[in-house]
């Protein structure tokens, strides 16, 4: 019997990768003297990957991956001008406004009535915290919780606080890596809502995914309809 259901919010409730892309095209242009744009986009990656655990997840982080990759790519000719463009360019993804994805409002709004809905997003407090007033999706869930990362031991110390087993927790979000798998792997239910990009450290191979019990929507507007079978007993996974 399900009693919370807990949902991502980028990509999940309303539209953030596309920030992400939008700012890494113009910091390839601001670039562009120097290097070829996918070798920027790579170097770029690199360094963001390197620096997760440094810096952790959101656009500060970002902010200070593309300022060492442009120092890096122009061996440290980049100028202080281009410095500058860059942060208004991470200033712009923080103060940008909050667009949301078609159907979310009403999907929590209906599962907030039937469960205990939350929200379960990770990246940096601050940001998070002010897209989630600008959202105006914070006084239909119960709580919402800013982590640094959904690793196993984050959903185990959610479900703790809120006194709620694994087969009593739904998670639904837009990445199989961070929103389906660790919870998965705890024994949670899982809804994958598919959104039309995906930032590459996001993604999962497809071997991953072989024999995993979750289930997938379309669209957030299916979500409700699919929470009740998680009632139902589960189907035995063939093979
Ligand atoms: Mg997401």
């Amino acid at each position: 019997m399900v009693k919370v259901v807990a949902f991502d919010a980028d990509d999940t409730l309303w539209h953030n990768e596309h920030l992400f892309l939008e700012t890494r095209d113009r910091f390839t242009a601001l670039l562009a003297g120097y290097h070829e744009k996918g070798w920027i986009e790579d170097r770029l990656y690199e360094t963001e990957l390197r620096n997760l655990g440094i810096f952790g997840y959101g656009i500060k982080g970002f902010a200070l991956s593309m300022i060492e990759t442009a120092i890096d790519l122009t061996e440290t000719r980049v100028t202080g001008a281009d410095v500058a463009e860059i942060i208004e360019l991470a200033k712009g993804m923080l103060d940008a406004p909050v667009t949301l994805i078609d159907g979310a409002e009403e999907t929590l709004k209906e599962v907030a009535g039937r469960y205990r809905a939350i929200i379960v997003t990770k990246g940096d407090l601050f940001d998070q915290e002010t897209k989630l007033a600008r959202s105006g999706l914070g006084n239909l869930v119960d709580t919402v919780e800013v982590v640094s990362d959904k690793s196993v031991n984050t959903y185990r110390r959610i479900m703790r606080s809120l006194a709620v087993s694994p087969e009593e927790f739904v998670m639904v979000g837009n990445s199989l890596r961070s929103d389906i798998l660790p919870v998965i792997e705890i024994g949670g239910h899982a809804v994958f809502v598919s959104y039309e990009t995906t930032w590459e450290h996001e993604s999962v191979s497809d071997t991953a995914l072989e024999r995993l019990d979750f289930l997938r929507a379309e669209s957030i507007a299916d979500v409700p309809a699919l929470l009740e079978r998680f009632g139902e007993p589960r189907p035995r996974i063939p093979g």
